[in-house]
Order: structure tokens, then C-alpha cells, then sequence
């Protein structure tokens, strides 16, 4: 597994990282074990980069992950969490809450200190805010020792710039804007890297809409981009592929960031992602599948305040 330098962090990540929010069943059931043995099997590849929440599953995420790292050496992987989101429509970003979820991550996690804490979904706050009163208090945690680097996260990439803009920020998580559906983050990745912000490529299968399963009920995406997503499935499928593969593929191969970041919760999804990355991307179906969709490249949704 290749690794690759977190912006200016001075952290190196696996290039493929383990994205934690299938462990709150953001997807559905799961059996805890399969869970915990998804962890164990990132490791035994090569993973070391995690990225979990507060938000996913309310807390039972985090729950899965400590309990599923207890008793790995610490200095052998990269953890990363998020503070602000606690609900659908829960978000808090005061200093006083912020800290009191680090410490509250910290237990879950088992740990006494994050590698990275991310202001989460960044959109739905006061950017102001986020940038004079949030990162401060997250920046104080970190001369305290209880964290590492600092960064936010967000779907709309003008946000991330904002605050980004304003205030110091180690790392920026964009997501389902790298795929072979949504380019979006292209542009702004130079502009991010140029400020020496680590980014992180969050949902490579666009939330399952790249799967040959398809996506989960909540998915916000258009009826449209899920119908042209479903058409890519079959049409992988007939070609002997599987959307999923080239669409982790793509990422890895074509894409630019620290770390492409995808869920999962059971052993097999790991092992094929790593061999699938390991392995070359098919030109060919690529082009077939880019052709087909193109129509609804780059439509996506909006998320967080009309103000942002
Ligand atoms: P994803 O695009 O990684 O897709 C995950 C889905 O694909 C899950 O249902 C998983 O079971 C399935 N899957 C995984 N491997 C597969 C395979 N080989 N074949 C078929 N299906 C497979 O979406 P995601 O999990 O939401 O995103 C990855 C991670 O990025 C999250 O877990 C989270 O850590 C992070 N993330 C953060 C934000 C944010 O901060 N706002 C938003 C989205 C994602």
C-alpha cells in the first residue's frame, strides 16, 4: 500500500484510507464482528489512515472502532474524528462543545490523543464562527497535546475555501466531488494544495451510488444521477467488471489527494478494495462508462445554510 504526505502535516497516510461510518450502520445492519474484523484486515493490508465521527450511528462508530483498535500499538495507524455534528440536524461548533467532544471521542476511541480533528460538514455552521471561535479553541487542544492537525470538512467546496481562507486549517475532507461521476474537486485540490492543506477524497463510490448494489434510501443525489449510476452498474456488469472496482480505481489512479477515504464494514469489502487498487484500471470500460455518463456529470446537491 502506497503512502502519501498529508499536506504539511509531517503525517504520512496510506493512499487508500478506511472511512469508519458503515460501523454506525449509515448502510444498514452489520454484525459487530464483521466490523471489528474489517478494522483488523485494513491493518493486516497496509491501511493506517481511519476517519470516523461523533455523527455516525450517534457515536456507535467511534463505540466499534476503539473497540476494535484496543490493543494496537497506537503509533501504527492515523486516526481522525470530527467535532460539531451530532444529528441530522444537530450541530454545535462553540469552543465549549467542541472540546467537550474531543474528550468525549478520546474514551470512545480508547486513546489519549487524535492524529486529526475535523470540523464536520462545515456548511451547516456560521463559517465566521468556524474560523474565529471553533479552529482557535480545536488549535488550543492541540498545543495541549489531546490532538495533532486540524482540518474541516464539507460538501460545498467554496465553504472549505472560505474558511480555509480565514484561518489555519491542516486538512480539508471534500466528498463525492472525485469520482468517476463528479469532478468538482479538481480545481480547487490545486488551490488547496498550494496552501499546503492535506486533502482527503472522501467517498470515492459516491456513498454507494458507484456500487453495483446501489446507493441507500437517504442518498440526496437526483433521481437522475442515480438512474445514469445504475445504468453504469449494469453496463460494467455485462462487460464482466463491477462498477465499484473501477470507480475505486479511478480515484486511486487518476486522483491527487492524501488519501482516498471509502467505507466499509466487513472483511471482503477491504480485501477486494486493496487487490482492486493494486490492480490496473480498464481504459477501455472507462471510457464506455464516462460516455454513458456524461450527462450528469457534475450534478450534485446543495447541502447546509443558503448562505454558504
Ligand atoms: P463510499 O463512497 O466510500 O461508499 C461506501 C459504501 O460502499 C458502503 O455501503 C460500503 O459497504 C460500500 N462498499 C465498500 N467497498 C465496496 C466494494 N468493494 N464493493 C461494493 N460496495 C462496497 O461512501 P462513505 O462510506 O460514505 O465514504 C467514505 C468515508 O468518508 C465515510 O465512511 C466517512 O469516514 C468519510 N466521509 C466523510 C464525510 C464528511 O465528513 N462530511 C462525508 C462522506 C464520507
Amino acid at each position: 500500500m502506497k503512502r502519501r504526505k498529508l499536506g504539511r502535516t509531517g503525517l504520512e497516510v496510506s493512499e487508500l484510507g478506511f472511512g469508519a461510518s458503515p460501523l454506525g450502520a449509515v448502510y444498514g445492519p452489520f454484525a459487530q464482528r464483521d466490523g471489528i474484523e474489517a478494522v483488523h484486515k485494513a491493518l493486516d493490508l497496509g491501511i493506517d489512515f481511519f476517519d470516523v465521527a461523533p455523527f455516525y450511528g450517534a457515536t456507535a462508530a467511534e463505540t466499534v472502532l476503539g473497540k476494535a483498535l484496543h490493543g494496537i500499538e497506537r503509533s501504527s495507524y492515523v486516526l481522525a474524528t470530527k467535532v460539531g455534528r451530532y444529528g441530522e440536524h444537530d450541530f454545535d461548533f462553540s469552543a465549549a462543545r467542541v472540546a467537550r467532544s474531543v474528550r468525549e471521542s478520546l474514551t470512545r476511541l480508547g486513546t489519549d490523543h487524535l492524529d486529526l480533528i475535523q470540523c464536520h460538514d462545515i456548511e451547516f455552521g456560521d463559517l465566521d464562527q468556524i474560523a474565529g471561535e471553533t479552529l482557535p479553541a480545536l488549535r488550543g487542544l492541540q498545543d495541549a497535546g489531546l490532538v495533532r492537525c486540524v482540518g474541516i470538512t464539507g460538501y460545498p467546496l467554496p465553504a472549505l475555501a472560505y474558511v480555509a481562507d480565514r484561518a489555519e486549517v491542516d486538512t480539508i475532507m471534500s466528498y463525492c466531488q472525485y469520482t468517476l461521476q463528479d469532478r468538482r474537486l479538481t480545481p480547487w485540490l490545486r488551490r488547496f494544495a498550494a496552501q499546503g492543506i492535506g486533502v482527503i477524497n472522501a467517498a470515492p463510490l459516491a456513498m454507494g451510488a458507484l456500487t453495483p448494489q446501489g446507493p441507500p434510501p437517504w442518498h440526496p443525489a437526483r433521481a437522475a444521477v442515480l438512474k445514469h449510476c445504475a445504468a453504469a452498474a449494469r453496463l460494467c456488469a455485462a462487460r464482466g467488471g463491477d462498477l465499484a472496482r473501477l470507480a475505486l480505481q479511478f480515484a486511486l489512479a487518476t486522483g491527487d489527494s492524501a488519501s482516498t477515504v471509502v467505507g466499509a464494514s466487513h472483511p471482503s469489502d477491504v480485501s477486494r478494495n486493496v487487490r482492486w487498487v493494486e490492480e490496473p484500471l480498464d481504459e477501455q470500460l472507462l471510457r464506455e462508462v464516462e460516455l454513458l455518463l456524461a450527462p450528469i456529470r457534475d450534478v450534485g446537491w446543495v447541502s447546509g445554510r443558503p448562505e454558504n
